[in-house]
């Protein structure tokens, strides 16, 4: 039975709801994608077909039609040329176009490759009929599409602004796929298409220090910058709600079949990589896993943050308008908003502010091992300040930690399909747990430490940094 279902949620549209109790570190979700799109500033760094990085390839091939694509394997690039949403010979043809088209202009170029996959994945779907680019995933509660069908059913409304963009595209693209009759997509499909494209578009970005721009020191948050190499679209997972403390994490395997590190407890590791058709129970490079931090008890809803767990208040809010169009109201974001809240961000301005000094700092390094000492930068009489205030802040974890165990035992004690609770007033001391739990104490990683499935060990999303129930109390004991 599968761990969830699409319900609708009370002022929140539909919604992921789990069916029954879920394990801490279970795969709620795992998805094919229906379409990925290398983006325009790694397309030669990232195959076009699995979005892999190159650099850890050995028989990466540039496709010498076009080059406009690269890819990882001459496997990868057949199987591409098979597929018109990827890399078919009119596909092929269109990007060759890209430059001529739009010169200069990298957004637009990227937004074209959009649609000229979008039209590749149209027309095979209508052709064939065929479910091979469908994503495959499987949920009760609302009625499976495939292929471009799928795609239509995302939700996103074009704004005027896009609507003026998909009027210049279009007939880029007609042009690009040479379409005299320009009836492949209409420019009010093509804005569609765009604006649902920005709405569920997962980023996919490349691996740590493999981005080989500067010398990746830079401090706060900018080490977390990382470039973009791709975008994909799952569309069941696109139904997933955002909370700023979220429940699931999502993991992707890029690289894995390139490099060998497949996330721990991956579903079925395939034979070959780059294959974006999976037999039953196993999963492809290219698909996600959406796995639990924590147990669930039935009738949650199933959550993701849209960001990085680490960003501010400030961050958070202006991203969910600008990008998604909505405004966060979830209990962390209310406590954030607090006066109370904001009065204590003041006071720790000095210290860099945020969670990237609180548990970016001491906390990796003594989970790490790493005995080095974290880069204090605050002088002496500061030092004693800030030592007293983690003290308070220890004692409050522990008491937090306790408090967190009793109320999982009460939640799964009162697990009998209860309806979803309303949001609590979130405490302060649960939040600072939650960070401390959740966010990878790996410097600069910023990735979100989710359960393994019949362990007290945690795997971080990004880097795959591993870290025992243990070590971490431990480094929070260090810390006091
Ligand atoms: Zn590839
Ligand atoms: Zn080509
Ligand atoms: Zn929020
Ligand atoms: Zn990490």
């Amino acid at each position: 039975m599968s761990a969830v279902e699409v319900r609708a949620l009370p002022g929140r549209g539909r919604g992921l709801v789990t069916t029954r109790q879920v394990e801490a570190g279970e795969a709620v979700l795992v998805e094919e994608p229906l379409l990925l799109t290398v983006s325009q500033e790694a397309k030669d760094n990232a195959c076009a077909h699995c979005l892999c990085w190159l650099e850890r390839c050995t028989g990466a091939v540039r496709c010498q039609a076009c080059h406009q694509a690269a890819f990882c394997s001459p496997q990868c690039q057949q199987q591409a040329a098979a597929k018109p949403w990827v890399h078919a010979d009119a596909t092929c043809r269109a990007y060759a176009q890209l430059p001529l088209l739009l010169p200069g202009d990298a957004e637009g170029q990227a937004s074209l490759r959009f649609l000229i996959q979008a039209a590749g994945l149209k027309h095979s779907s209508g052709a064939a009929n065929s479910s091979s680019a469908a994503s495959s995933c499987s949920v009760g509660g609302h009625e499976q599409l495939s292929g471009y069908a799928a795609l239509m059913a995302l939700v996103g409304e074009p704004s005027p602004a896009v609507m003026a963009q998909a009027a210049v595209l279009q007939p880029a693209l007609c042009q690009a796929l040479g379409d005299a009759s320009c009836s492949v997509l209409s420019v009010q499909e093509a804005a569609s298409l765009l604006a649902k494209e920005a709405a569920n578009s997962f980023g996919l970005l490349a691996p740590l220090g493999q981005q080989g721009s500067g010398d990746g020191t830079a401090a706060g948050g900018d080490a977390g910058a990382r470039v973009l190499r791709g975008g994909a679209l799952y569309p069941t997972c696109a139904l997933l709600n955002h909370e700023c403390l979220p429940n699931v994490a999502r993991f992707d395997a890029l690289d894995a079949a390139v490099d060998g590190r497949w996330p721990a407890q991956w579903p079925g590791q395939p034979a070959a990589h780059g294959s974006s058709s999976s037999s039953a129970g196993h999963a492809s490079s290219t698909a996600v896993v959406m796995r639990a931090l924590h147990a669930l008890p039935p009738g949650s809803e199933v959550t993701l943050s849209y960001f990085p767990l680490h960003w501010e208040l400030r961050e958070r809010q202006a991203q969910a308008q600008q990008v998604y169009g909505f405004t966060c109201g979830c209990p962390r974001c209310q406590l954030e908003a607090s006066p109370e809240w904001q009065q204590q961000a003041d006071d720790d301005e000095d210290d860099g502010s945020g969670w990237e000094t609180d548990d970016g700092g001491e906390d990796s390094e003594a989970a790490a091992g790493d005995a080095a000492d974290a880069a204090g930068s605050s002088s002496d009489h500061d030092m004693e300040e800030s030592e007293h205030q983690q003290q308070l802040q220890l004692q409050q974890l522990r008491a937090a930690i306790r408090a967190a165990a009793v109320t999982a035992a009460a939640a799964a004690a009162a697990a009998s399909g209860t309806p979803l609770q309303p949001p609590e007033p979130l405490d302060a001391s649960y939040l600072s747990l939650f960070m401390l739990k959740y966010v990878c104490p790996v410097q600069g990683c910023f990735g979100t430490m989710a359960a393994l499935r019949g362990s007290n060990a945690c795997e971080c999303s990004v880097c795959g940094a591993l870290r025992s129930e243990a070590e971490f109390l431990a480094g929070l004991e260090q810390q006091g």
